[in-house]
């Protein structure tokens, strides 16, 4: 169905109609205030072709907060700022542990194992602050997001990031011990404040989709990002975008993504789509349960696993 659209679009049709109404729907985080009161019943999925063309589903345009889907924009920021000398301050190894786990920090001496979990965005948020004032390294991420999505009306709920802020104990811990290995260049509100603000950037699958473009190749050829930081991006979506769950997400879908907290996955199938999902219920591994099943049948549909060889 990849190359005929009216059968793409008749099997995303069919999978959303079924999946909006589906009965076990995962759970909704509520370790952010802000997030517990979200309405689990809702479902949307948009999707950008190579061909240009966008196609939206369900509550495509309703939006939400994309939480860690945030952390791939960062590293992108911080890859093209700091190139290859990132990884002095963080690993590149998946995790077996919580996305918000002490452990690995603990084992590896201040080193988190990658960019995606919390520990690792909190120091990639804190090197894209480098020299400069903590709101220009925010309006930076918002610029990208924007950039990326070809929509500036993508905004921060100050309300979210203010509520994590005084809810979100385990990252200050996460923050505490990167500061005390000397990990943090910030002081920990500084880098935190901002963190917490770039993961309550809010938007919907419309603008996910289209912000994802470019490490799908589709975008214009006057890249946001070159193309070696996107391929090794999606390397690490790939292996880590999904924390202890992104060898199941692979063995499933079988192509890069990144989700979050509030349910959002943005995924991308290198040289054809783009594509948000968003689903507010989680699996145990905190990634959205429905929109992991419909990313699974889309890919067994249009053949999109990178690990096929039919
Ligand atoms: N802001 C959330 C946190 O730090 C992001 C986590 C996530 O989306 N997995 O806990």
């Amino acid at each position: 169905i990849a190359d005929d659209p009216d059968a793409l679009v008749a099997k995303l049709t069919e999978i959303v109609d079924r999946l909006r109404v589906a009965p076990d729907r995962g759970k909704v985080a509520d370790y952010i205030p802000e997030l517990a009161c979200i309405d689990p019943h809702q479902f949307g999925l948009s999707i950008c072709l190579c061909d240009g063309t966008q196609m939206n589903f369900g509550d495509a345009e309703t939006p939400f907060s994309i939480q860690s889907v945030s952390k791939a924009f960062t590293l992108a920021i911080a890859l093209g700022r700091f190139g290859e000398g990132l990884w002095r301050r963080v690993g590149r190894e998946p995790s077996s542990n919580a996305f918000n786990s002490v452990v690995d920090l603990e084992l590896e001496k201040g080193k988190p194992r990658n960019p995606f979990v919390n520990a690792g965005a909190i120091v990639v948020t804190d090197e894209i602050m480098a020299g400069r004032a903590p709101r220009d390294a925010l309006a930076e991420i918002l610029w990208f997001v924007r950039t990326a999505a070809g929509d500036n009306a993508i905004y921060i709920d100050e309300a979210l990031a203010k509520s994590e802020k005084v809810t979100g104990h385990r990252n200050w811990s996460l923050a505490h011990f990167l500061k005390s290995s000397g990990n943090l260049k910030h002081e920990c509100d500084l880098s935190l404040g901002t963190y917490f603000h770039q993961c309550a950037i809010e938007m919907n699958c419309v603008q996910l989709a289209r912000a994802g473009r470019f490490l799908a190749g589709l975008s214009a050829k006057d890249e946001l990002v070159s193309t070696s930081h996107v391929r090794s991006i999606n390397a690490l979506m790939m292996t880590c975008g999904h924390y202890d769950g992104s060898g199941e997400f692979a063995y499933r879908v079988g192509f890069p993504g990144k989700s979050g907290v509030g349910g959002g996955i943005m995924a991308v199938v290198p040289g054809k789509a783009s594509i948000a999902v968003w689903s507010p219920g989680l699996n145990e591994y905190g990634n959205s349960k429905l929109g992991t099943i419909a990313l699974e049948e889309l890919s067994l549909a249009a053949v999109w696993s990178v690990f096929s060889v039919n």
